[in-house]
């Protein structure tokens, strides 16, 4: 390999003298792969040049004239702005096409031949965008069939090639195809494998069939890590049946840097040997290390990949040697630009006594000209992984590349570019001294000063939790004939007037009997607070604080069987009612950590002779008065932000979801809250809501409901009784009219996903959810067509069943007040799609629904809705987007799509909501990291789960003390 280098480490070519500035200023290496991701959507040469001014012009930014392209201080319309930018498009093109074969198969052919002619063998990918509905899922499925057409027809011609085509046992094909599964199937979820698998089996049997009827190999690929042990058991059930079960030119790729890898390949070599008919295992390091780190990181999951380089070589070393040792099962495709990594195995393989032609090894097309010209000279069968494929998809890839490249940790740019000794780059990989082996959990660290950190979700991809969620669904159907009492200063009361709460994906299943409060109980909870409120105030704010955490525990220790009420009880998917614990349980730490700081007195003004100290006092009585649709979390947020500040909490839950604020009581009495602190006042809102809200003695009211509800309380509050000593403090949160914008160049693969999760996740029953997409003229086509297919896709049916992103809505005044929106929208707008609800189902079942032309003071745009409907606007310019997002009376969320970093900056500044999005979904606000609460007509500004949350509940104190007595004042 001596005295070659690999092209895109060639100063003469432009692709090396990025890649070269790249590996010396980051900030430069940032912007440049950003526009490399964002330049096949732009549209003109007046698009390219904005965004290369944009990037790479800005006054924050200081790299060489070079790379400013000539475009400082020109329009992006001018002449010399379109010449550049059309150099730069040639350019990119240019580099793309290093990377990648052609558009199709047949565009690539000619690459093919090259490529074997020079003695290497070929695996076509096909590079595509994220696979949004089942429309795309069938087009990918055409399209790899396409790819297998085409090279069985066009390799005949091939000359033949023993060195490519005779391995130890027996023939190699020629035509090699790798699959990304995730392309196959637009509702893949790890939540529900058996459904993914039967899906993904039904699109694959027949390339596998044609594969194996033509002498052709497949190969899955491995994509995201929660889609690892998927693929696996998709490999395995595909390739067990009785058709396949004899069918060898099979193969699936295995990531190093998993820490799972060992155990999988091992795995694998079993099941090979039990089948009888090997398999071939395509070991890689893995293309996703950064995504995995951030996202386990987010998460609080365990890092599944090694934080260490040297762990993830030495445990491809480890994979190596399994795969070899049991090469008579599984067939080993050692796939690296690794000098070391490809020695390990060829010197394993001769210790092993195996022929050269038992084992192959696999490049990337346009990488490591130097290796696989090595390699072939060695007399070994290397093949090269050539993608093909569109440019957006294409760009992307190419950033990946570029990455890699680029990476201070990697083989090629040690060797090529920095120039490391052979001595240092064939080392085994080895910790550095005094370095210990990773465990993946040293990511997990308190996120602020105070030790909060968010309680992590469930991880669904893992069996065990699936498992585990699945029993507590079966065990807390055994608690469905109770009767749940009103508690009141700690006592039990049974009524006789009861609701029935109803499973809404199942109308004759109840989940629970709830006493109904009469008026005369809401006096009684009243005076039991009032009794319970002196001493409660009185203990220090750390004591209290402390009962929050202890009620934290409970929670979590009881995460799942509280999960699995609100799939029962409101039709929450598994995964959106485990986050709503989870919520739960941060709002009562988070609360907790920040009580324990107001409670400490501040001294203000350090003045001698004076102190002032500032400090807070709990404001009274509080009811708490709660929806149903975060029927745990906001319930529970509110009660304990007000006992935690010292109030004494009434607590009303919304009528829809009485049994789970029922086992939040019964959470607080095990978490050992004195008798009186926390009153259960179960019942209607007109009644005992309504009394709470006029009462007296109560001090404060924390409301989250609509916005009519909202205005009310605000108003009846306003109203002083007879003997109240104290003005109401009302803390309202309302509805929202969300709108998410997205920009000409947004990524739609992200804008996609990100609006039908924001707009139909939970039915679109969240106060957050996406009600309005408004979409930039030059992207409106493809983002409906695309938008309209992933919407037809969505599958509606139980929520206590995986398979289903879509549930029922909470109730049948819920599902009529929808349709009556959606009849109205047929009438007045056009609908563009709405999503099939199965027959059969006796449940309260909307399919999502999708509108355009709704005009921007029509109801489809003004009201809230609080269900799976949503209007598409086009407008014409940025500005027309931000004046239509602002023009509903609400201020809750909002988001923006976009890669342009002048528009983001305007939105910033001019999209006006209380929580603004960018570049990801509205909704799913998290306690700490994302304070949440709106203004306008959607609240009074407070922000639950943030630093000031906790102030509402309080009132503040001065007190200033001349400590100066005759000339003298101690020293402080
Ligand atoms: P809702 O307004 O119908 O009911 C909320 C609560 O108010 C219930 O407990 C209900 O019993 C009670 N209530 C009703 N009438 C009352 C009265 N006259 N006096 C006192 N109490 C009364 O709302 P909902 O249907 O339960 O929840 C959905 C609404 O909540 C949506 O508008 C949604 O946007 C909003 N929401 C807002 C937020 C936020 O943080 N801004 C969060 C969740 C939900």
């Amino acid at each position: 390999m001596k005295g070659q280098t690999p092209s895109v480490f060639n100063k003469d070519w432009w692709s090396g003298k990025i890649m070269e500035f790249s590996m010396k200023d980051e900030a430069f290496k940032v912007e440049m792969f950003r526009f490399v991701d964002v330049f096949p959507t732009l549209r003109n040469h007046v698009e390219v040049a904005r965004h290369l001014q944009e990037y790479f012009c800005r006054p924050d930014t200081n790299f060489p004239a070079a790379f400013q392209w000539g475009l400082n201080k020109v329009k992006p319309d001018s002449m010399v702005a379109k010449m550049a930018a059309g150099q730069i498009e040639k350019q990119m093109a240019g580099m793309a096409q290093k990377f990648i074969a052609g558009t199709t198969a047949a565009d690539a052919i000619s690459a093919l031949k090259k490529i074997w002619k020079s003695d290497l063998a070929f695996t076509l990918d096909l590079l595509g965008e994220s696979t949004v509905s089942e429309l795309e899922a069938l087009d990918y499925a055409k399209r790899y069939d396409e790819i297998l057409d085409t090279l069985i027809a066009q390799t005949k011609s091939f000359p033949a090639k023993p060195l490519l085509e005779d391995a130890s046992w027996g023939a190699v094909p020629r035509v090699n195809v790798s699959v990304k599964v995730s392309s196959l199937y637009s509702q893949i979820d790890p939540i529900d494998p058996k459904g993914s698998i039967d899906s993904l089996k039904n699109r694959l049997r027949p390339l596998f069939r044609k594969a194996r009827d033509n002498g052709a190999f497949i190969n899955l690929d491995m994509e995201h890590y929660e889609f690892k042990d998927l693929t696996i058991e998709l490999f395995k059930s595909l390739l067990t049946e009785p058709e396949f079960a004899g069918f060898a030119d099979a193969g699936i790729a295995i990531q190093a840097y998993l820490r799972d890898a060992e155990a999988d390949v091992q795995g694998l070599a079993n099941w090979a040997k039990e089948r009888g008919t090997p398999i071939t295992v395509r070991l890689i390091k893995g293309a996703y290390w950064d995504f995995e780190t951030i996202h386990s990181e987010q998460e609080a999951w365990r890092n599944p990949v090694w934080s260490k380089k040297w762990e993830t070589d030495a445990c491809f070393e480890r994979c190596t040697k399994i795969l070899l040792e049991n090469h008579k099962h599984v067939r080993l495709a050692c796939a690296s630009h690794n000098v070391r990594s490809l020695a390990y195995a060829l010197a394993t393989a001769e210790e092993l006594g195996l022929p050269k032609n038992a084992i192959e090894f696999q490049m990337l097309y346009g990488m490591a000209e130097p290796m696989k010209l090595a390699l072939v000279k060695m007399g070994y069968r290397v093949r090269e992984y050539v993608p093909i494929g569109e440019m957006i998809p294409g760009m992307a890839y190419l950033v990946r590349r570029l990455l890699e490249n680029t990476s201070n940790e990697s083989w090629l740019r040690q060797t090529y570019a920095d120039g490391l000794s052979m001595e240092k780059l064939l080392a085994k990989p080895a910790p550095p001294q005094g370095h210990e082996q990773s465990t993946g959990v040293e990511h997990i660290k308190p996120l602020n000063s105070m030790g909060f950190r968010n309680a992590p979700l469930l991880n669904f991809a893992l069996t065990n939790n699936r498992e585990s969620f699945e029993r507590a669904m079966q065990e807390v159907t055994r608690g469905f004939d109770k009767t749940w009492p009103l508690v009141i200063g700690g006592s039990e009361i049974k009524t006789d007037r009861v609701i029935k709460s109803i499973n809404p994906s199942k109308r004759d299943q109840i989940v629970g009997t709830v006493c109904v409060a009469t008026l005369e109980h809401a006096q009684k909870a009243i005076e039991a607070a009032q009794n319970a409120s002196a001493s409660w105030a009185d203990l220090p704010g750390e004591e209290r604080a402390a009962y929050l955490m202890k009620l934290a525990d409970v929670m979590m220790r009881r995460r799942k069987e509280l999960a699995s009420i609100m799939v029962y009880e409101v039709g929450k998917n598994w995964r959106e009612a485990d986050a709503d614990v989870c919520e739960a349980i941060d709002f009562c730490r988070y609360y907790a950590l920040e009580m324990a700081k107001l409670s400490q007195p501040q001294r203000l003004g350090h003045v001698a002779g004076e102190l002032n100290l500032l400090f807070y006092q709990p404001r009274g009585i509080a009811a708490v008065i709660a929806p149903w649709n975060f029927p745990l979390a906001i319930l529970c947020g509110m009660t304990v932000a007000a006992a935690v500040a010292g109030n004494t909490v009434i607590m009303k839950p919304a009528e829809q979801s009485s049994v789970i604020a029922a086992h939040l009581m019964d959470a607080c009495r095990e978490a050992g809250f004195p008798p009186g602190v926390i009153n259960f006042l179960p019942g209607y809102g007109e009644e005992v809501g309504d009394l709470l809200v006029r009462h007296k003695d109560v001090d404060l009211i924390a409301f989250t409901g609509s916005m009519q509800v909202g205005l009310h309380i605000l108003k009846v509050a306003g109203d002083v009784a007879d003997g109240q000593a104290n003005v109401k403090k009302v803390v309202c949160e309302m509805g929202g009219k969300n709108a998410i914008i997205v920009d000409s160049d947004a990524d739609l693969d992200e804008a996609v996903k990100g609006v039908i999760g924001s707009a139909f996740g939970f039915q679109g029953q969240k106060c957050s959810a996406c009600s309005r997409v408004i979409v930039l003229e030059s992207a409106y086509e493809e983002f409906k067509t695309r938008l309209v297919e992933a919407t037809r896709s969505l599958e509606v049916g139980p929520s206590t069943d995986p398979a289903f992103a879509i549930g029922p809505v909470v109730d049948e005044d819920a599902r009529q007040k929808i349709e009556g929106y959606i009849e109205l929208g047929k009438k007045e707008n056009s609908l563009l799609v709405q999503a099939r609800v199965p027959e059969g189902l006796n449940g309260n079942f909307v399919g999502p629904a999708v509108f355009e032309n709704v005009p921007a003071d029509g109801r489809l745009a003004q009201e809230e809705i609080f269900g799976p409907v949503l209007a598409m606007f086009k407008v014409k310019d940025f500005d027309e987007a931000l004046k239509l997002a602002n023009s509903t009376r609400f201020a809750l969320t909002g988001g923006v799509y976009s890669r342009s970093p002048l528009n983001l900056e305007r939105t910033r500044k001019e999209f006006k909501v209380g929580n603004l999005y960018i570049n990801r979904k509205c909704t799913g606000a998290l306690v700490f990291r994302h304070p949440f609460g709106g203004f306008k007509m959607s609240g009074t500004g407070t922000k639950a789960g943030g630093p000031d949350y906790l102030l509402n509940f309080m009132e503040p104190r001065a007190i200033s003390e001349n400590t100066m007595r005759r000339g003298f004042a101690p020293e402080v």
